[in-house]
């Protein structure tokens, strides 16, 4: 262990510090696992893992609304679909805490003003980098877009694998999960919502 690795390292790195209790609550989990905390390779690992966590959850420091607080009104008479198709996120469900790894699509069909288009993928880490199940960041992705932006309607379909299926329990690799979120016109008109779908690619 270099001396770079020892209990200075937060303040030599700038890294935020990680409460102790937090430390050994992941020491406790290494231990149970099988393995030694206290080895070599091990030893930084519970710091390290308490940082990726925060990471992974940064969502909880923010209000994904904030994101669509700026729209444009000059649409240039654009009344069609907006659609933002295949944006990869990252989530954690949160029965396992384990990974889930996917794509989502987000449409809308604007009324009067629409948003920057990178900020559909906002919102969605917002609310993906929580822990997740899939059908509820589905439906809160669609909502906040529906609360904030009031289109005329709004689609969300999340496609994705989850790592407590596929690494653990039934072991199951390559099978993703789908599930659809569908507002206003793409819930009440079979028309538009089979045009969203086939935009999207389903
Ligand atoms: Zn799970």
């Amino acid at each position: 262990m270099s001396s770079l690795d020892g209990p200075d390292e937060d303040q030599q790195s700038g890294k935020p510090p990680v409460p102790q209790d937090v430390q050994d609550a992941i020491r406790t989990l290494i231990r149970w696992t099988g393995d030694d905390p206290a080895r070599e390779g091990l030893i930084d690992t519970p710091a390290r893992v308490a940082r990726a966590w925060k990471e992974y959850c940064v969502g909880y420091a923010e209000d994904p609304a904030i994101h669509l607080n700026r729209v444009f009104h000059e649409v240039g008479g654009y009344d069609e679909i907006v659609l933002l198709k295949d944006i990869p996120f990252q989530s954690h469900c949160e029965h396992h805490m384990a990974p889930i790894i996917g794509k989502a699509s987000i449409a809308y069909l604007p009324q009067d003003f629409v948003v920057g288009i990178s900020k559909l993928a906002r919102v969605l880490h917002g609310f993906a980098r929580r822990l997740q199940i899939q059908e509820r960041l589905t439906a809160e992705v669609a909502q906040c877009i529906w609360d904030h932006l009031h289109p005329r309607g709004v689609a969300v379909v999340v496609d994705a694998s989850h790592a407590c299926m596929t690494a653990r329990g039934v072991r199951t690799p390559g099978v993703t999960m789908v599930t659809s979120r569908m507002m206003g016109v793409f819930l009440e008109d079979q028309r538009s919502r089979r045009e969203v779908l086939s935009l999207m690619g389903y």
